[in-house]
Order: C-alpha cells, then sequence, then structure tokens
C-alpha cells in the first residue's frame, strides 16, 4: 500500500522545480529519500530490499567479532562506544553488540539515523541505544567502533556532463526528465561524512568498517537506481515510494579518510572479507546447533559470499585511528 504522502513529495518537487527552474539530481535524491526512509517499511521479505544483515545473524556477528578483536588488541580501552550510521531495523547492531558480548566488550550503542520510523524500529533490537542526527553530537571521550552498511549508497549524488555541468531535473510532459548525459558522479555529503569520522578516529581512537556495493576504483557514468518490491525500477518516477541509491566511491571514500589522518584498510570485496572473517566455521557451528536449519544457513552464506550474489560487488573498507592495530580480514 502506498502512503498518501508519497503524492506530496512528489507535488513538492514539482512546486520547488516551478518556483526555482530545474533542480539537481542530489537534491531530488535527498528529496526523494528523505520522504522514503521515513514514510516507508523498506528492508527485509515484506519492504522493498534486502540487506545482509537480515540475510543471516552471521553477517553482524562476524562484523561484532571484529570489533572486538580490534578492541582486545588495542588494550581493552574502558569507556567505547559502538557507533553505527543508518542502522535500518536495527539487526545488524544486535547481532554485532550480542557478539562483542561474548568477548567482554560493552559498549554503549550510539545510532545515527534521521528517520523517526527507522529509530522506532531501532529501538525494539536495541533498547538500550542513543540516537543521534549527525556525527556531530556523538560522544567524544573514548575511541569510536563504528559500523555504516548500506549507508552511503543511500546518500544522494551529484550528476556532471562530460562538460563539467551539473545535471538537473525538471518536470516536463507530465513526468520528471533528467537533462543531458552523465559522465561523472560524486557524493560530497558521502566525503564530508568520512571526513568527519576519520578526525574523529584520529582525535579519539577507534575503527570504522564501511560495506556496501560500489566500485574500488573511480568510475565514470550513471550508477542512480532505484529499486521497488526487489526489482528494478524507474528512478524519475514516483519519488519517495521508492529506494534511491548509487554506487559507492570507495576510492574518493578511502582518499577523503587518508587526507584526514586515518589509515586506510581495502576495500576488499565483501565475499573474502566474509571468509576471512571465518564466515564457514560461523555457519557450521549454527548448522550443527540446529539441523534442520542447515539448509538455510547455507543458502545464506552463499547469498553474503558467492561472486554472482552479494560476495564481489559489495566491499568492505576499514579506517583505524594511527596506533590502532591491522584490522582483520584485508591481508
Ligand atoms: N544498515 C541497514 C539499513 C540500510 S538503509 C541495513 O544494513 O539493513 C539506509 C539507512 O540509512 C536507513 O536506516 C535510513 O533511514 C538511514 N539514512 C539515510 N540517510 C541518512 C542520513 N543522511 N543520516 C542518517 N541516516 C540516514
Amino acid at each position: 500500500m502506498k502512503p498518501p504522502a508519497d503524492q506530496d513529495v512528489a507535488g513538492r518537487i514539482r512546486q520547488r522545480i516551478e518556483v526555482q527552474g530545474p533542480i539537481a539530481v542530489a537534491e531530488y535524491m535527498a528529496m526523494a529519500n528523505a520522504h522514503y526512509y521515513a514514510h516507508h517499511d523498506v528492508i527485509g521479505v515484506a519492504g522493498d530490499f534486502t540487506t545482509a544483515p537480515e540475510i543471516s545473524q552471521m553477517f553482524g556477528e562476524l562484523i561484532g567479532i571484529w570489533l572486538a578483536d580490534l578492541w582486545v588488541r588495542a588494550g581493552r580501552p574502558a569507556r567505547v562506544h559502538y557507533v553505527e550510521l543508518g542502522p535500518g531495523r536495527g539487526t545488524l547492531a544486535r547481532d554485532a553488540l550480542r557478539a562483542m558480548a561474548g568477548a567482554g566488550l560493552c559498549p554503549q550503542a550510539e545510532l545515527v539515523e534521521t528517520s523517526a520510523r527507522m529509530r522506532s524500529r531501532q529501538a525494539e533490537a536495541v533498547p538500550d541505544a542513543r540516537w543521534h542526527d549527525q556525527l556531530a553530537t556523538l560522544p567524544d571521550d573514548g575511541p569510536l567502533l563504528v559500523v555504516a552498511n548500506e549507508f552511503f549508497d543511500a546518500l544522494p549524488v551529484r550528476q556532471f556532463d562530460s562538460s563539467g555541468r551539473e545535471l538537473r531535473v525538471t518536470w516536463e510532459g507530465g513526468r520528471f526528465v533528467r537533462e543531458g548525459v552523465v559522465h561523472q558522479e560524486s557524493s560530497p555529503e558521502s566525503l564530508d561524512i568520512v571526513r568527519v569520522l576519520a578526525q574523529r578516529l584520529v582525535a579519539q581512537g577507534g575503527a570504522a568498517l564501511i560495506v556496501d556495493y560500489g566500485h574500488s576504483r573511480p568510475g565514470t557514468g550513471d550508477t542512480l537506481q532505484a529499486v521497488s518490491r526487489h526489482v528494478y525500477a524507474d528512478p524519475w518516477q514516483e519519488p519517495g515510494g521508492r529506494d534511491l541509491t548509487a554506487h559507492v566511491d570507495f576510492h574518493a571514500l578511502a582518499t577523503a579518510a587518508r587526507s584526514a589522518g586515518a589509515i586506510v584498510h581495502g576495500p576488499v570485496p565483501q565475499g573474502a572479507w566474509l571468509e576471512a572473517m571465518g564466515i564457514r566455521v560461523r555457519a557450521a557451528a549454527l548448522a550443527k546447533a540446529s539441523q534442520e536449519r542447515a539448509e538455510e544457513i547455507a543458502a545464506a552464506r552463499g547469498r553474503l559470499t558467492d561472486a554472482d550474489q552479494m560476495g564481489r560487488l559489495f566491499k568492505v573498507l576499514a579506517l583505524t585511528a594511527p596506533g590502532w592495530p591491522d584490522p582483520a580480514g584485508f591481508r
């Protein structure tokens, strides 16, 4: 069922175009997604798309183990914070925090989330969490253990044609139309966030794990896409009613983090990282504990790691504070 408010956001975008002329693709994407995440139950079988933590608990658990291992080798600092950007349904946080607790690490959860609807979902999974609209209000008194899964792909991209002109969206013949041909994309908002994150790590210690779909080398062309009910859809129809994402430029993220002083590891393909983190062993242990689920567990491992599923397109990038140990999974 489509919330009636979806028509409002399309109307608001049209109105803005009528008042100020064609708007930047990034502005269209930002308005559409803010509405989308505020009004739809987007993630999961009944939603529009499924993410790695919703496929299997193994994903969040291995991330928790990765963080706990770093924390142990960093000398078990007493005051640390678990930070997650765009935590969705809170499943990853819940699984990671449980795995960390098994290693004696029980940090306060600090969740950066702009959608009130998503926050209430997250509160069901992680009742003791605290919420933030942006990184600026995160605690500044101890190392940060940061996770962002499928967060950066949802941030607005600017698009440029081959002469460097920024592409705009207009309303024409009863529909939204992008003017011109895309040659380059960039996401200044993503770069700002990574820069601030890296500065925080340098100042406070800690590490960040960024997982997303995208390219490791700077790419060209149009990667903006829409997904609705698990199938690709037209990004220029029903803004606010479907998920708009773009490929994450890992090269650009790494460069921004490095120039802010963080140590960069990867990116490596998600499949290789999960294998290095021991997903095989974890899957075998889970299957042994509940044999009736053995097939389902094997299938989930395949979805997360196989090259033709999420194993290759999805990548893992880590940032660490100078002086922190080398993270597992990147050799
Ligand atoms: N990490 C989750 C969900 C990814 S969907 C998972 O793996 O399942 C993207 C999430 O980012 C949603 O929770 C959305 O509400 C949130 N989000 C999108 N833009 C944001 C922004 N600018 N600041 C904070 N959260 C944002």
